[in-house]
């Protein structure tokens, strides 16, 4: 009984009680009997919804009740705050809860006020780098999904950064939520925790395979769902649901099919709603469709009117959140998504259709089956406890050996193994340089004690492989500059402390700091021309810059684009004369290296992945690659070294969706453009920030040329506007539209904002009142009431 738990705030067992969390659920119970509530360490691995937050809340909250903090480590960003919220309801017994999500530099100092801090894995690992003093306070630590240690790009910093913490403290109590995988004991093992496993579910799940005209359920029992000529299974599935009262959750493996499918589907929802929800969908439909000005807003909603809905990473998170809500206050009667919303999200559904077992893999170089595990999480989003006798999940199988496949390899089947990605190179890069700036480790020795204490170590049969790539990744290190090595003693240089502190992969920061370079060096040999008096476009070799390593290595053979462009036009000039055709030898100083040639550079980074070059685009960015050349930040990649120009080209795509983005190019254009959802535009301007202010610290730290440029390529990109209307754009509440239409009405500055004519501010937001308001104040104007301008205001402008 959940009254008679020990240990906690006063009034917490009596608020689990008034929340109906009367009795512990069986696993729940079995962690407090190995010692949550006592400081003792736990590795739940439980099925999906059956209450591991509790189970961490529990830890959490007593842990503060004997003066400690605790931090809650969240797989998705998305949920980070999503889990504040629901912390936030101990803030009655005195438990204050603070959500880290901001930059990758600070080092959220304020946090250390807080009792209960919530973070994703990569910002805890910053603020570990940037020294967080509270770090050191913590006495408990959360890992949600610690399963995907296991994902060969998050997982090594979720891995690095629970050791890491595990070291700073030791005795640290570690909580680690994992969803039912096969070796949960050797995860246990490796944080020294009591493992607590179990099938136990709150409610029923049947899993099933549809195939003919019925479910065939694990149990023996089927169930008739017949399916009409001309009918998709998914439509009488889901319609069998709703006949019930029931939702429906459609699991596929791309954007496109979950958009096309909602569509699909929306027809069959459409027909059951009653008038009441045909009006609240309206009004949802509404609100989705001023999330965005795009066709993925407007898709969305005219699914959404009709009752179902998609669901994926390309959404903004507006979007998703809307969507959740309404799918869980049962207004939304289906929704169609990628797999993304499996892993977390609290969105259970009477019936679960797993539609596509098998999704495109680049690497695999095909249609590659889902993992058990994946297929387990998503089915597990069957059953609303309370609202549903039990839950369903459905395969799809369109003969009977599929259908005996998909019993064998999901329906029977146990969950992969999680194995550790930390040998990984890439990985290690990061972290290795990480653990040495933060003085975790100063000798090859040190370093390898340290990875002794990870997963990988406790899995590993393979001896000595650590070991190699360890010596591979320090030399590269060390190559880069980014740590010294003297008799035994590894340090972090000052530019390694300062990459480390960034978060950037030292791969990224090797790469703008050689764009950097070539940037600086061009200048200098370009401003020596322009004082020379000589015609910039006939730069004499001799005046170059001698040893700089990112010229053109004319001697090793590659042609490059220019040379190629050059021949195409039937002339033999030098490289440099195409470059200078672009640039105005008079703007150089101040334009160059260019808004374009930035974010190009920052977009071949790994640290920004990559928009897919489709049928057609190489043809298209090719051409674009001769004509902007002059304006890369380093050698453009010879067409024949396929891979290295492929990339190229690939990143000058995002370059240009980011230089569209800064140009003011609508959103929708944008989309449509460049085949992404909105969701894909916000994540990557976010990214580009955030390693444009990297570079713009790099290049201070090296003082490598025009920090201007950076910082205003920067803050374009942030703020989505033209040059012009950088200076109104960084108001709050004003934003990229607003800016424009305020600077055509004449107001070009924040000081015009001050002292500008009220209706005409008015007019320029479109008769928001409000709206209006908030931003005169925001700009500090001294009285930015609009009161005595109510009346119609569209004459006044047109008067004045
Ligand atoms: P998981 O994290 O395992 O996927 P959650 O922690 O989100 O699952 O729990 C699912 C739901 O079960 C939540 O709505 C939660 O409030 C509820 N719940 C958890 N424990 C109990 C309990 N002991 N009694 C009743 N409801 C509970």
């Amino acid at each position: 009984n959940t009254a008679d738990l020990h240990g906690l705030p006063p009034g917490v067992p009596e608020h689990l009680q008034s929340e109906g969390i009367e009795e512990l659920y069986p696993p729940q119970g079995d962690a407090v009997d190995a010692g949550i509530l006592d400081g003792e360490s736990v590795v739940a691995s439980i099925p999906t919804a059956s209450g591991k937050t509790l189970i961490a809340e529990l830890a959490m909250l007593s842990a503060v009740q004997r003066g400690g903090k605790a931090l809650y480590i969240v797989p998705l960003r998305a949920l980070a705050s999503e889990k504040k919220a629901e912390f936030e309801r101990w803030a009655e017994y005195g438990v204050t809860v603070g959500v880290s999500t901001g930059n990758y530099q600070s080092s959220g100092e304020w946090l250390g006020s807080r009792d209960i801090i919530v973070a994703t894995s990569e910002k805890v690992d910053s603020l570990v780098r940037n020294g967080a003093p509270w770090v050191d306070d913590l006495s408990c630590v959360v890992a949600d999904e610690v399963h995907l240690v296991d994902d060969r790009h998050r997982g090594p910093t979720l891995e690095v950064t629970l050791a890491k913490l595990r070291k700073i403290n030791p005795g640290l109590q570690t909580v680690a939520l994992s969803a039912t995988v096969g070796n949960a004991d050797e995860v246990a093992d490796w944080l020294d925790a009591t493992l607590v496993q179990s099938d136990w579910r709150p409610i029923d799940l049947k899993m099933g395979v549809h195939y003919g005209s019925a479910i065939n359920f694990d149990d023996g029992s089927q169930r008739e769902v017949p399916v009409e000529r001309g009918q998709k299974k998914t439509a009488a599935l889901v319609d069998d649901t709703l006949k019930e009262g029931g939702s429906s959750l459609v699991f596929v493996n791309s954007r496109r099919n979950a958009e096309s499918e909602a569509r699909r589907l929306a027809d069959v929802t459409k027909a059951r709603l009653t008038g009441q929800e045909r009006d609240d969908l309206r009004e949802l439909a509404k609100e989705l469709r001023d999330v965005s000005d795009t066709d993925t807003s407007d898709d969305l909603a005219d699914a959404v009117a009709k009752g179902a809905a998609f669901h994926h990473a390309g959404l903004a998170s507006e979007h998703r959140a809307l969507v959740e809500e309404a799918f869980r206050d049962r207004l939304i009667k289906v929704v169609c998504a990628t797999p993304t919303l499996a892993a977390g999200v609290n969105t259970p559904s009477r019936r679960v259709i797993v539609r596509d077992w098998r999704r495109y893999d680049g690497e695999f170089g095909g249609m590659k089956p889902l993992d058990v595990l994946e297929v387990h999480q998503m089915c597990g989003r069957a059953g609303r406890p309370g609202l549903d006798p039990y839950g369903e999940a459905v395969l799809l199988a369109k003969d009977s050996e599929t259908m005996d496949e998909l019993f064998e390899r999901y329906v029977w089947a146990e969950a992969e193994d999680v194995r550790s990605k930390l040998a990984a190179e890439p990985a290690l890069r990061t972290h290795l340089l990480a653990t040495v700036a933060s003085g975790f480790a100063n000798t090859r020795q040190g370093l390898l004690d340290f990875l002794d204490q990870t997963l990988y170590a406790t899995q590993t049969t393979e001896s000595g492989r650590l070991e190699t790539v360890t010596d591979t990744v320090l030399a590269y290190l060390e190559a880069n500059e980014f740590i010294e090595r003297e008799e035994g003693t590894i340090r972090a240089t000052n530019i390694g402390h300062t990459v480390s502190r960034l978060y950037l992969d030292p791969m990224s920061a090797a790469e703008i700091i050689d764009g950097l370079r070539y940037a600086a060096d061009k200048r200098v040999e370009k401003l020596r021309v322009i004082e020379g008096g000589g015609s910039a476009s006939k730069s004499s070799k001799s005046s170059r810059p001698s040893k700089s390593k990112n010229e053109p290595d004319e001697t090793a053979g590659f042609t490059t684009a220019s040379e190629l462009q050059a021949e195409r036009d039937g002339e033999d000039d030098d490289v440099e004369d195409g470059d200078d055709e672009n640039l105005d030898a008079d703007d150089f100083e101040t334009t160059y290296p260019t808004p374009l040639g930035l974010y190009h550079l920052v977009s071949r980074t790994p640290d920004m992945y990559e928009l897919y070059l489709k049928s057609g685009d190489r043809e298209t960015y090719t051409e674009l690659c001769y004509e902007r050349e002059a304006e890369f930040l380093g050698r453009t990649p010879s067409e024949y070294e396929d891979v290295a120009f492929e990339d190229w080209l690939a990143a000058l795509k995002t370059a240009r969706l980011l230089e569209d983005w800064a140009s003011e190019t609508d959103e929708d254009r944008i989309t449509d453009r460049y085949g992404v959802g909105p969701g894909d535009i916000r994540g990557k301007v976010d990214t580009a920030q955030w390693l444009l202010g990297a570079a713009e610290q790099l290049a201070g730290d090296l003082d490598l040329g025009n920090n201007v440029a950076v910082r205003e390529a920067k803050k374009r990109v942030e703020y989505g506007v033209r040059e012009e209307l950088l200076n109104l754009a960084g108001v709050r509440g004003v934003g990229r539209k607003r800016a424009r239409r305020l600077y055509e009405a004449g107001i070009v500055s924040r000081a015009d904002l001050r002292d500008a004519d009220k209706s005409v501010v008015l007019a320029a937001l479109r008769g928001r009142q409000k709206t209006a308001e908030n931003i005169l104040e925001a700009v500090g104007r001294r009285d930015p009431s609009m009161d005595e301008i109510e009346e119609d205001t569209s004459t006044r402008v047109a008067a004045g």
